[in-house]
């Protein structure tokens, strides 16, 4: 019989063997890696200085351990180059493998905009802990960064790396922290936080173009205003996008992602997709709450029993201890208004449809207490 194939050794894709294993020990699964496969928590780069933790330190288990407690095959540092939905095979540099059910656990891939200057490769993205582990040892006797970005990950990295005793400039063209997610009050009381722990903000220009110092040893980032920011290094932070071009080229659905239903199907039979690389049913949600549903439901379906995928309230803890915040978006395009209660930095604002039902919260510093009652109040995301 031909296994069941994994592509990604991310939680979705460890998630997703993890509970398959609890409901068969038998049937034969292979994960097939480009990364080095071992197991790790990617929530926990954007706190390696506040935890003081090293690569290898936030590793919790080699390919080889995985392995051997869920009873799989894990092939690292292997690219998966396409895949033939037709032959149920998948497309290796220079072999194949045919599988019975295919699983796309693919992640995103972080984006940079196209940016001018003799130092652009040497902008940092972190978004796996091979990456991490390139950062941390950049970092080594450095004192300042500049991070191109300041939604979630931009504004985490800010809060670590002060922690960590870095200089942070912070560059975010859309004017606040963490525009996508929070009202203003609620950026407002993010930025006075990071402001609190010494992070410096650009907000409203462009990052242009990153050149080597000449006057230093350092990196220069120039901004569509014309101001220059001189720090060692230079972290992207700005966007990720899910990996969908094997699926499109195979023929699959994509739209932001890689289009499934509720039972995280795809358009190919035999093959599925969860976690940031997937949009099921319109809903593109790089978290870790939604893939932990979605490897739960993924695994009953996959041991025989076809089996939807329920998204409950889905708040999002932003790690900024200089300012906490949890957030629950509201769906997008709803329409309504944001109430805001602000007491300095503790914030509750909470989004209303036109009926006034709570549809969405977003509360920073002695606020995020509340959560607990108001995740009772918001309806589920996809029952
Ligand atoms: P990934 O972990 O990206 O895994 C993708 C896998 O696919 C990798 O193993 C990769 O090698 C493999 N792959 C891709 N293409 C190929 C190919 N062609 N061939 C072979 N293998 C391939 N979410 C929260 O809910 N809370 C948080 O606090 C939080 N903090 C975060 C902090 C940071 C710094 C970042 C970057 C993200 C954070 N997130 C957080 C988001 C969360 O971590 C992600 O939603 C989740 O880890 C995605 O898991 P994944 O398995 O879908 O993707």
């Amino acid at each position: 019989m031909n296994p069941i194939v994994v592509i990604g050794s991310g939680l979705a894709g460890f998630n997703t063997v993890k509970e398959f294993r609890k409901l068969d020990k038998e049937t034969p699964v292979v994960v097939l890696t480009a990364d080095d496969g071992r197991n790790y928590s990617k929530p926990m780069l954007s706190t390696g200085f506040t935890k003081d933790k090293t690569a290898d330190q936030l590793a919790m288990a080699t390919p080889e351990q995985v392995a051997e407690q869920f009873n799989v095959t894990v092939r690292t540092g292997v690219h998966v180059a396409g895949i033939d939905t037709d032959k149920q095979r998948v497309l290796l540099p220079d072999d194949h493998l045919d599988y019975s059910a295919l699983v796309l656990a693919l992640g995103a891939d972080t984006w940079t905009p196209p940016l001018e200057g003799d130092a652009v490769g040497e902008v940092f993205s972190v978004n796996d802990l091979m990456d991490y582990a390139r950062f941390r040892q950049a970092l080594d006797g450095k004192k300042s960064v500049t991070i191109l970005g300041g939604g979630l990950i931009g504004c985490e990295f800010a809060n670590d790396l002060s922690n960590g005793g870095f200089q942070v400039n912070l560059v975010e063209p859309l004017g606040r922290c963490l525009p996508m997610l929070l009202p203003e009050a609620a950026s407002a009381a993010v930025g006075r936080g990071l402001e609190s722990l010494g992070v410096t903000f650009h907000f409203g220009p462009l990052a242009k173009a990153v050149h080597h110092d000449r006057e230093g040893a350092g990196l220069v980032t120039e901004l569509s205003d014309g101001t220059h920011l001189k720090s060692d290094l230079v972290l992207s932070a700005i966007g990720l996008r899910p990996r969908i071009d094997i699926a499109k080229d195979a023929g699959l659905r994509t739209n932001r992602g890689i289009l499934t239903d509720r039972t995280l199907r795809t358009s190919a039979d035999n093959v599925y997709a969860l976690g940031d690389c997937a949009e099921v049913e319109g809903h593109v949600l790089p978290y870790v709450l939604p893939l932990m549903a979605g490897a739960r439901a993924l695994a009953k379906t996959l041991a025989g029993e076809p089996t939807p995928v329920s998204y409950g309230v889905m708040p999002v803890t932003i790690k900024t201890p200089a300012c906490p915040v949890v957030v629950c978006p509201p769906p997008e395009e709803l329409d309504g208004e944001w109430e805001v209660q602000a007491d300095g930095n503790d914030v509750q604002a909470l989004f209303r449809d036109k009926e006034g039902a709570l549809r969405g919260y977003a509360l920073t510093g002695e606020a995020v207490k509340e959560k607990l009652k108001l995740n009772k109040e918001l309806p589920a995301l996809m029952p």
